[in-house]
């Protein structure tokens, strides 16, 4: 189908990440991976540094909480100081395989993709037709932001350095659960007050018909985004669906 942006008198964009501009997989093929493999290695020379130990404070409280709720984390060992940080590594392996959403964890995962986008060992990946897509939409004055449960720093690194080049020149706001959850229509309110735009001017574009029902709810437009890999939706949820971003003229 073929969705008009000035038909339906939208003024503003606002995208999910997984599964809408980028491949479910590339978070849990590539980003949870590439943090695995380099937490040793980042531990190691950023282990002075006061951001880093404020990390390792965090995780030591939250192991000595699993302790106590007989979780039974792998042990935490303060001496000496290589046994440390592999008894961190230990647990922080164990935190991710846990899919644990802990401040200390995430911190430093963002510090590992970080390091990973500037060096260029990273890369943002998006669906082909997702760059052209935002120049021709910023080219007709659409305001374009995301709305993301990844954080917005790491939201940014990725539309910053995908492999087709920078992509933040086209995005006007970035929004995390720091605004509210997802399937909140709340979330929608503020996002909307954001754009300075009213809600029915505004079309959000999902995977996930849960979070298409509360930005509904809150009075915005919505598309269902159908990609490969992406989870299949209740039937009858009676949103339109796109399969590309060039749907979207
Ligand atoms: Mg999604």
């Amino acid at each position: 189908m073929t969705f008009s942006l000035s038909a339906a008198s939208v003024r503003g964009i606002l995208l999910d990440i997984e599964g809408s501009t980028t491949p479910i997989a590339f978070v849990h093929d590539v980003l949870f991976p590439f943090a695995r493999e380099r937490l040793k290695d980042c531990l190691r020379r950023n282990f002075s540094s006061e951001e880093v130990r404020g990390d390792v404070a965090k995780l030591r409280e939250e192991h000595a909480a699993d302790v106590e709720l007989r979780l039974e984390p792998p042990p935490w060992v303060e001496d000496p100081l290589d046994a440390q940080r592999d008894s961190i590594v230990a647990y922080v392996h164990w935190l991710m395989d846990r899919d644990r959403k802990s401040t200390g964890l995430k911190s430093l995962q963002g510090k590992i993709w970080e390091e990973g986008y500037l060096s260029g060992e990273l890369k943002g990946q998006v669906f082909p037709d997702v760059p052209p897509a935002l120049q021709r939409w910023c080219q007709n004055g659409i305001d374009i932001r995301i709305f993301s449960s990844g954080s917005a720093l790491a939201q940014k690194l990725l539309f910053a350095h995908t492999e087709a080049g920078d992509l933040t020149r086209f995005l006007r706001g970035y929004f995390d659960t720091t605004t509210g959850g997802k399937t909140a229509l709340e979330s929608y309110r503020r996002i909307a007050a954001q754009f300075r735009l009213p809600p029915p001017e505004i079309l959000f574009v999902s995977d996930t018909t849960a979070e298409l029902d509360a930005a509904k709810s809150a009075g915005m437009q919505a598309l269902l985004c159908a990609r490969p890999g992406n989870r299949p939706q209740p039937p009858g949820h009676g949103h339109r669906t796109i399969h590309s971003f060039s749907e979207i003229i």
